[in-house]
């Protein structure tokens, strides 16, 4: 029989779990798999605003720990697909453009994070550089306001501002309010002076879910000393003023965004049709149209539900569940029988709350189930466990 070559182009949440479908489903036939990524790891980016917060978070996993046997892995950047040909060309780490024949090419090369304009100041939690910046910069004004005598220049110093209240933000500011209260002891100080605003432009917190769960998060973060201002927009922080879209300003010592996920900007020039919002346009099985053989799952292509009508969005759990599906998807088409579509993920959402504390909601038989605590907290690792293969 002959080899077929399995190129998974992104080795981020999308990636290791169509790795893991295809090499489950084409079991037994001769594949030759190969993870390609511009990056040695996995970044488990839903926990990037854990260096922000403590100096020991690791969250890049090794790509060649996660598949020690049956997978190729190449670092290189990914830079087009000769659709005609079925190659993929990249550039290998010394900057050599290198070619690799496919039968099957899944394009799961993810988004970007949204980043202040200049001249906006603050920092944005983009990356891991960004968060270790942000940790190394609230513990240095924690450690000046220790020593600070005027009041107002002390509080100022204790304060920071999270700019976007989605998921990220949220669990930015329990994570961060947690962490500013045990060092504000450490340094004799009172753990209820560390202080975090939280910005939302919406009028409650989790507008995807019910209203009491909203009032639920904000009650938990309020308990740890987190105000969060809705209805308002972060526009600009500068010298330590954060001034927001309705005049008023807050005194901060520094200013986090959590502005969301852009699709990856390589699409526009990769040789693959794109949407308006910039990602790849798939079918119900996640075929990319006019390229055979190669498919796009995960935060880089726009796929749609073919009963609801409604488009899947940029999350980690979207993007197992189509990764998963995605194994049939190609067994069947290698088959030539029919191929199961896309269907929506249900809702559920879990947001952690600093150490040991989730909130998980979910909507069943038209009933909102909410669990909270240290259950809530336990779900919420076990998917952040489950999203990265670490079960
Ligand atoms: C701070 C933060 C918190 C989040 N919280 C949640 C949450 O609580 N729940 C949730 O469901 N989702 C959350 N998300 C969204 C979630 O992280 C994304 O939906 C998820 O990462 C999508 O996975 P992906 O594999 O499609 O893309 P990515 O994780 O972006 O992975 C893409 C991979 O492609 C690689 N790559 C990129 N370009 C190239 C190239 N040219 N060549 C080769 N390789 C390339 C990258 O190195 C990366 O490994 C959060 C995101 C952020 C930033």
């Amino acid at each position: 029989m002959k080899e077929m070559t399995c190129v998974v182009v992104g080795g981020g949440y999308a990636g290791i779990h169509a790795v893991k479908a295809m090499r489950e489903k084409l079991a037994g036939r001769s594949v030759r798999m190969i993870l390609l990524d511009k990056e040695p790891h996995h970044l488990r980016k839903v926990l990037l605003f854990k260096p922000a917060v403590s100096k020991e978070a690791e969250i890049a996993l090794p790509l060649n720990r996660i598949f020690p046997k049956g997978v190729e892995f190449i670092q290189g950047t990914a830079t087009t697909i000769q659709k005609d040909e079925k190659i993929l060309l990249y550039q290998d780490q010394k900057g050599s453009s290198q070619a690799i024949h496919y039968d099957i090419l899944v394009l799961a090369v993810g988004s970007v994070i949204r980043r202040a304009e200049p001249g906006q100041g603050g920092i944005a939690l983009s990356s891991v550089e960004a968060a270790v910046s942000i940790r190394e910069a609230w513990q240095a004004n924690m450690r000046k306001a220790a020593q600070e005598q005027d009041p107002e220049e002390r509080q100022r110093l204790l304060t920071v501002t999270v700019a976007g209240a989605g998921i990220s933000g949220i669990e930015t500011a329990a994570d961060l309010a947690y962490a500013m209260r045990e060092e504000a002891a450490r340094l004799g100080m009172h753990p209820l002076a560390a202080k975090i605003y939280l910005i939302n432009t919406e009028n409650r917190l989790f507008p995807d879910g019910p209203a009491k769960l909203g009032r639920r998060l904000e009650q938990a973060l309020n308990d740890y000393g987190v105000s969060v201002l809705h209805g308002q927009k972060a526009l600009r922080e500068q010298g330590g003023i954060v001034t927001l879209s309705g005049g008023s300003t807050l005194s901060t010592g520094l200013c986090i965004w959590s502005l969301g996920l852009l699709p990856n900007p390589l699409l526009r020039t990769i040789g693959v049709p794109i949407s308006a919002q910039g990602q790849v346009i798939v079918d119900a099985s996640y075929r990319v149209s006019g390229a055979p053989g190669v498919y796009s799952i995960g935060d880089c292509a726009r796929i749609i539900d073919p009963t609801s009508g409604q488009a899947d969005r940029m999350t980690c759990k979207e993007a197992t569940a189509q990764a998963a599906r995605l194994g049939s998807v190609v067994v069947a088409d290698l088959d030539g029988t029919p191929s199961p579509a896309h269907k929506s993920f249900m809702e559920f959402f879990c947001i952690g709350l600093g150490p040991e504390q989730g909130i998980v909601w979910t909507r069943k038989w038209g009933l909102d189930i909410i669990l909270t605590g240290k259950l809530g907290w336990k779900i919420r690792q076990y998917t952040w466990n489950l999203a990265s293969m670490l079960h």
